[in-house]
């Protein structure tokens, strides 16, 4: 088997997919703010020409004709009562006419012409500031009427002129303010679109490939399942997820060599353990001649231990084929109460070689289920094994079997007095050639018992379970289902 170690599609990395993302809001928002930009800079030439310009011009212009109207006043009252202080008033109102003009000259806008024309008008009537003084000494009038209302009807034409024009200005001073209102408006909701848009796609695609990594990680952490992941996107995570299908496919490659090397090796060592057992056993019972008393004791240690070697090999054989995750099951009905005292009676002589107690209770009334006996019953013995196997002597050991879920579970359940299990290998105790730390040194075993029990528990529809408090014991559970519907 090979495992690539490359990968093996074009990346669109999870960098590219934030830079993305982030670009495209920043392109947004760029393009928002250079629009309300031009629309603040067309706001403020519009407002710069009211209010320096058409504004200044209106002032003016009103003031124009407020003089030209007391001109026109005080020359009249003048001419009736012929006091003096009308031709005073007469002559302020002439000089401020005379200011207006002169300063409203600075103003330059489409249709500014009329006040030069105003201007040249004013110079050919008074060409010189004496001259001012001199006409009011004259006898009235001293300007004409006709041309008070021709220079009058002029500055009211333009100044209606400016008030139209500051009125358009105003328009198009809303029309502006409008038009960047919705500018930013457009752009600030197109950019939050993206942005959601955009967070929703990133969450979108992070969270489906680590959901399905989650997902492997689980099924190997719980149920010591290797299961192969979707690699769904072309991220890194992909990657993670294809090298985490490299890892499940080499992990299985080795598990199956492993299981393969121990059958191997059990047969190899089957045949000449059976013969050195033979030939040991047919000298300690001295058919091949007498032995003496010294050469018997070490017999009897060798067939003893010999017994022992063979035992472990008989089950390490056994597990190997139980190991496996797919087992086969032939259900018949089978009475789970005369199962369990069973199972039970054949512990006991273990159990009372070391001194334990061990009893079992059933309900009565118990009904019988659909299962495969000598599976559940290996389940069984390998919790009441483990039990007796780690169990101090003088304690007691005690097997068990209710009704759960309403009636529609057996519960099996073996509670010791042993050591227990810290809370911190609970979690790993059924995972396959899993040996807790102490208890290795102490005690045989290689670490397969638990994962069997958990292995055809599962098969018949079942859950296993412990529950443990260090120093106190164990108590170890299990579910079969009585309804079987398929299988
Ligand atoms: P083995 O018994 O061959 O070591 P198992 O799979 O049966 O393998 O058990 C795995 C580990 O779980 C044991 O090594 C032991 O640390 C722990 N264990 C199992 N049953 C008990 C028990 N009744 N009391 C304390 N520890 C237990």
């Amino acid at each position: 088997m090979r495992f690539p170690t490359k990968p093996r599609f074009p990346r669109f990395g999870i960098l590219f997919k934030l830079i993305l993302v982030f670009a495209s809001i920043l392109v947004i928002i760029y393009f928002t703010t250079s629009n309300i930009f031009d629309y603040q800079q067309g706001i403020v030439n519009i407002s710069r020409d009211v209010v320096k310009v058409r504004f200044e011009v209106l002032s003016i212009s009103q003031s124009m004709v407020d003089s030209l109207l007391s001109m026109e006043e005080n020359q009249k009252k003048y001419e009736v009562l012929r006091q003096d202080n009308y031709r005073e008033y007469f002559l302020s109102a002439l000089r401020e006419y005379r200011r207006n003009l002169a300063s409203i000259q600075w103003f330059s806008y489409p249709g500014s012409e009329v006040w030069r024309e105003l201007q040249e008008q004013f110079q050919q009537t008074f060409p010189s500031s004496q001259d001012l003084d001199a006409v009011t000494r004259s006898e009235p009038p001293w300007l004409a009427q006709e041309k008070l209302n021709t220079w009058t009807e002029r500055i009211f034409e333009a100044k209606q002129a400016n008030e139209r024009s500051i009125e358009s200005s105003m328009r198009a001073l809303y029309a502006w303010s409008e038009r960047s209102v919705r500018a930013g408006m457009i752009g600030l909701g197109v950019s939050m679109a993206v942005a959601l848009i955009g967070s929703a796609y990133l969450t979108y695609s992070f969270f489906r490939p680590l959901r399905e990594l989650r997902r492997g990680i689980r099924a190997f952490t719980l149920d010591g399942k290797l299961t192969s992941v979707r690699v769904i996107s072309r991220d890194e995570l992909g990657e993670l997820a294809q090298a985490f299908n490299e890892m499940t496919a080499r992990l299985t490659e080795e598990e199956k060599m492993r299981t393969d090397f121990i059958d191997m090796l059990s047969h190899e060592i089957r045949t000449p353990l059976t013969s050195i057992r033979e030939s040991v056993n047919l000298m300690r019972e001295q058919v091949l001649g007498s032995v003496n008393d010294r050469q018997k004791r070490f017999l009897d240690i060798a067939s003893s231990e010999l017994e022992r070697i063979s035992r472990l090999l008989a089950r390490l054989m056994q597990v190997s084929s139980m190991s496996s995750r797919f087992i086969t099951l032939s259900f018949k009905p089978v009475d789970p109460v005369h199962l369990l005292h069973d199972t039970v009676d054949k512990a006991t002589p273990q159990a009372e070689a070391k001194g334990i107690a061990i009893s079992s209770h059933a309900l009565p009334d118990v009904p019988s289920v659909m299962a495969d006996t000598e599976h559940l019953r290996q389940a069984l013995l390998n919790l009441i094994g483990n039990a007796v196997k780690f169990s101090p002597p003088g304690s007691t050991v005690e097997a068990s079997l209710q009704l759960a879920d309403g009636g529609n579970q057996l519960l099996f359940s073996v509670v010791d007095q042993g050591p227990g299990i810290p809370d911190a290998e609970q979690p790993l105790v059924f995972n396959k050639y899993y040996r807790g730390e102490t208890l290795k040194k102490s005690a045989d075993g290689i670490g397969l018992g638990l994962s069997i029990a958990k292995n055809i528990v599962e098969a018949h529809g079942g859950k296993i379970w412990l529950s443990s408090r260090p120093g106190r014991g164990c108590t170890f559970f299990f579910t079969i289902p009585i309804a079987r519907e398929t299988q």
